[in-house]
Order: C-alpha cells, then structure tokens, then sequence
C-alpha cells in the first residue's frame, strides 16, 4: 500500500511488529501484498484474504494488524471474511491502544481520549449503515438518525475535551515558567522511539523511567535534574519517540508534548547508530524538528548503542567528520563524561549568547 517512499516495506512491517508487541501482542508473522490501488471492500485482494484466512486457523490467529489506514467498511469486510472472533485493526488503531495504555497523566489521558474520537467519527455512519441492514430493511432510517445522534453526541464531547486539554496546556505554562525563574537550563531529548533516549536519562540521573525494548517506553515529558561532576546543574526532558509513520491525526494530539521542546536551551538528538536506518532516521526527525519552532535552539546530536555496532572506528571517525556528533553507550555508560562536556559546552555557547543580547 502506501508506504512511505523513506522506508521500504520491511521496515515499515517490522516497526509494526515492534509496535504490536508493546501493545502485548504476540507476533506470528506478516505478509504484504502489491496492488495497484487498494481494493475498496477488503483493501487487500480475495486470493490473499484467502491466504491469511488459511493461517488465523492453522495459527489460531487472534488480531490482524494492516499498516495502513482502514476504512470502517474494510475493516467490517475484513472480520466478516476472517470469521469468528478475529479482530482486525489499522496502524493508528494500534498506536491509539499503545498511547492509551501508557498514558501516564491528565493531560496524556486527555490527549489520547481527544484522538480515538477524532478516529471514530468518520467511522460510525458505516457502522450504523451495517447495522440497519443487519436489521433486514425494517428499521430503515433509524440508523441514519441514530448515525446523527452519535455524531452530535461525539462532536460534543470532542469540544468538552479540547477545553479540558487547553486548560490544563495553560496550567503547563504555568508550571515551565516557574521553573524558568529558576536559572537552570533545559535540556531535551529527542529522536526516534528506541534510540536510547530514557536509557540515557536513567544513565545521567539514575531517575526510574520505563526503559525497555518497547515503543513509546516514555510517553509523558519526563523532567529531572542533572548534576555533573564540576557541580553545574541541567534539567534533562525525555520526549516522546518519533515514528517511521505516525498519523498526522496523532501528531496533532500530541502537539503539547512537542511544544515543551521550543522552550529547551538545547536540543540533544538521540540517534540508534547501530539502526540499519540510521541516516534516514536522522533526516526524518529533522524534518519534524523544522516543522517545529525551534530553528534558534543549539543543538547537539548523540550516537548513540556504539557498542552494538561492528565498526565504532569508523563511527567515531564519521562523527568527527560530521562535528556536534558525540558517540555513547547508554547502556554500558561509556562516552557519558564526553556528553556531559560536550552539553556543558553547548549550554555555555549559548549562555554567551544569551548575554550578549542584554545590554
Ligand atoms: P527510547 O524509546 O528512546 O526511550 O529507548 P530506550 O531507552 O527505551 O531503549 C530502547 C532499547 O535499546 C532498550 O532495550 C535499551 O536497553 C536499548 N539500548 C539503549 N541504549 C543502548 C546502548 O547504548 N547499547 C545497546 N546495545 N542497547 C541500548
């Protein structure tokens, strides 16, 4: 189907299993298939509806997870065709279970609520439609009014929990410029989902953030406190992670989390230099982070899971190449020293900058 041009069908398939194992499913296998264009009843074709029909008996499948968006008509079409109990979701279904399950405060919770009604409104005429022919005709017009009844009643509560989410934004704001009275600087982690990033921040600050090898192990903005050995102090903020192919309904939903990143004093980029895709990441959290306002933030690139790669001379002599690159093992903590001059410096740079703009 559509996939993205950056990343190839293996990949794409693979951080969808990554993604459905965080989600606490077990993965048995997967499959593609190339169409010209999607078929509009079951998105895939018959033969391989027949195909994966075949393997949910032999394997006692119990979820069929398809990488790209599904219409309610498809996915009703789907479990129709695959019988029983199977239940067939899309990508963004599964991303909105994960992001549901993790969410850890008010405002995740909220933000995570907004989105799954975001993703069912355009879904329900069908499954009302489906409903008033299951019905044999004699209720014809009841679903077209009920359709509207939800409709209205979705809408509502969408509005109810933008102001809720809106609120709780302006007492976040709050809360970053009281800290900003404070004069420490903020230093964000960003990068892709399983780069290392809260690997990183337990390395630094021995602070108790899921790390596992699991998508979005940190959902919320987590904040703590650096001390480095000359006794300067930097507040550390875990972002959440990047997908290769995160929603654009997601991204909206999770626009609060990001905005915390415009208000760092600097940004540290979190690369998995040992990822097969490592340059295509880098390029794609960039073009994200140029999407964002934060083109005047000093920013310090980290490479890091050096240990795990089969060359590391090569790696660090690439990093000298590229310059602002230090290269770390968060898990084995080597290069941390390196990492912490390597901010320091950063933070200083801009300090002098800072400065220099107050007469
Ligand atoms: P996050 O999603 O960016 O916060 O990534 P995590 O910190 O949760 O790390 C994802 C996985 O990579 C975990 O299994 C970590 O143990 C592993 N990991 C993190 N840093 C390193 C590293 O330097 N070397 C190796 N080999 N594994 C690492």
């Amino acid at each position: 189907g559509d996939v993205d041009q950056l990343f190839s069908i293996d990949e794409s398939l693979k951080e969808l299993a990554q993604l459905a194992d965080t989600a606490g499913l077990k993965v048995v296998g997967s499959t593609y298939q190339k169409l010209a264009s999607p078929n509009p009843r079951t998105y895939i074709g018959s033969g391989k509806v027949a195909e994966i029909k075949s393997a949910i008996h032999a394997l006692g499948i119990e979820t069929v997870i398809f990488d790209d968006e599904l219409s309610a008509g498809q996915l009703r079409n789907l479990e129709k065709s695959f019988g029983g109990d199977v239940r067939v979701c899309d990508r963004t279904a599964l991303i909105l279970d994960i992001f549901n399950q993790r969410a850890a405060t008010h405002e995740a919770s909220l933000q995570v609520a907004l989105a799954q009604m975001e993703y069912q409104l355009p879904r329900l005429t069908k499954m009302w439609t489906h409903l008033e022919r299951q019905a044999g005709g004699q209720v014809k017009g009841m679903g077209e009014k009920q359709i509207e009844v939800d409709k209205r009643i979705l809408r509502t509560q969408i509005g109810v929990l933008r102001k809720e989410l809106e609120s709780v934004r302006v007492h976040r704001k709050q809360y970053r410029s009281r800290r900003f009275s404070v004069p420490v600087p903020v230093v964000s982690l960003v990068g892709y989902t399983n780069a290392g990033k809260s690997t990183l921040l337990n390395q630094l600050t021995g602070a108790e953030v899921l790390a596992e090898d699991r998508l979005f192990a940190t959902l919320d903005p987590t904040t703590r406190r650096v001390q480095m050995k000359n006794g300067n102090e930097f507040l550390l903020t875990d972002t959440v992670g990047f997908i290769q192919k995160l929603p654009t309904m997601l991204v909206a939903a999770f626009r609060a989390t990001l905005e915390e990143i415009s208000e760092s004093s600097l940004l540290v980029h979190v690369v998995d230099i040992s990822h097969p895709l490592a340059e295509q990441q880098i390029e794609a959290v960039d073009k994200v982070l140029s999407e964002l306002d934060v083109s005047s933030i000093p920013k310090l690139m980290v490479w890091n899971k050096v240990d795990k790669v089969s060359d590391p001379q090569h790696i660090r002599l690439e990093a000298d190449k590229r310059g602002d690159v230090v290269c770390v093992s968060a898990l084995s903590g080597d290069g941390l020293d390196e990492f912490c001059d390597a901010v320091q410096g950063k933070l200083k740079d801009s300090m002098v900058w800072v400065e220099a703009l107050i007469p």
